[in-house]
């Protein structure tokens, strides 16, 4: 059983274990690019669509150029092969914007004809591995989460787009840093506050607060990732006769709401079962949010574009 699976954007499955970037590529550089984490599950890319709709829409706001959605879609479906329909995999769609040598800024001496031939070639390619062992305990046993000052205020998307606050981009350094600085205080995730103690989003996930029959997720304007399971689960809760919303959350709302989930396309539904210390039970609706997700990521290639 394969444990790497790496292809290109021409469709060639690669050797995973044979080096693939150049040590000048811009991504590397200066995390400037752009991503996606899929999930694999029964050999199938879940809501790819999604994904690939974000995806072209993290490049626009990079100034990426536009990425070829056919070429990226057969990419996935080649690697979602080869890994195989035994196991779930992570699936990560990568896209930097290549070689810093390529970049008619960098180079000393270019006439106006090397520069339409120096435009750079974005690196591209399809990874997949295994899905990492936290998992599966947040799935079934929730996750302990601190709230932390992401420092912004949720008016900074608007005012500062160059912040690329709706883009999933390669700059995740503070985003690691905050899930380490968690676990030193004993807890597995972070939720973010805004100056204005707004909740954000975590790390690498969406929050979606559980109220009586109303699903609750702060709009993307607050400087949040519109997130896939989130929608996913929208489309899907709204069928079920739940009501879902995009307001804003103050941190207080955590405290009275009755259950609290992360969202993201590799976990899916994770409950917060302890925030900053205190234990939230499970409501006993906590495995139809669980079954909702499942569905709506399922169903989610039929729902359309992003
Ligand atoms: C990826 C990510 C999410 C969750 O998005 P999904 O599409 O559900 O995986 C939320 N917030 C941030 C910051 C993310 O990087």
């Amino acid at each position: 059983m394969v444990d790497r699976v790496l292809v290109t954007l021409d469709g060639a499955v690669r050797d995973a274990d044979a080096p693939l970037l150049f040590a000048d590529d811009i991504g590397v550089l200066r995390g400037d690019g752009v991503f996606e984490t899929v999930l694999v599950r029964a050999g199938n890319a879940c809501a790819i669509e999604f994904h690939l709709g974000r995806l072209r829409r993290s490049a626009q706001a990079l100034d990426l150029p536009e990425p070829e959605t056919g070429k990226w879609r057969e990419a996935v479906e080649i690697a979602a092969k080869e890994w195989g329909a035994e196991r779930e995999g992570v699936l990560r769609l990568v896209l930097t914007r290549g070689r810093d040598a390529e970049l008619p800024s960098s180079r000393s001496s270019v006439t106006s004809g090397d520069l339409a031939a120096a435009v750079p070639v974005p690196t591209s390619y399809v990874l997949v591995v295994p899905v990492p062992d936290r998992v599966a305990k947040a799935r079934t046993e929730g996750v302990s989460v601190v709230t932390l000052a992401r420092g912004i205020s949720i008016d900074l998307a608007q005012a500062a787009p160059w912040q690329l606050l709706g883009a999933k981009t390669l700059s995740y350094a503070t985003n690691m840093a905050a899930l380490r600085f968690a676990h030193r205080m004993g807890a597995d995730d972070v939720i973010f506050t805004s100056t204005e103690n707004r909740v954000l989003e975590g790390p690498r996930s969406s929050v979606v607060i559980v109220r009586d029959k109303q699903l609750i997720t702060p709009p993307a304007k607050n400087g949040v990732l519109p997130g896939v399971t989130q929608r996913a689960l929208f489309a899907e809760a709204q069928k079920a006769g739940w009501e879902c919303r995009y307001d804003s959350l103050y941190t207080a709302d955590l405290l009275t709401c009755d259950s609290i989930w992360l969202l993201s396309s590799i976990t899916l539904a994770a409950r917060v079962n302890s925030l900053d210390g205190l234990r939230m039970s499970a409501p006993d609706n906590a495995a139809e949010i669980v079954e909702l997700v499942d569905r709506g990521i399922e169903r989610a290639g039929a729902i359309g574009d992003w």
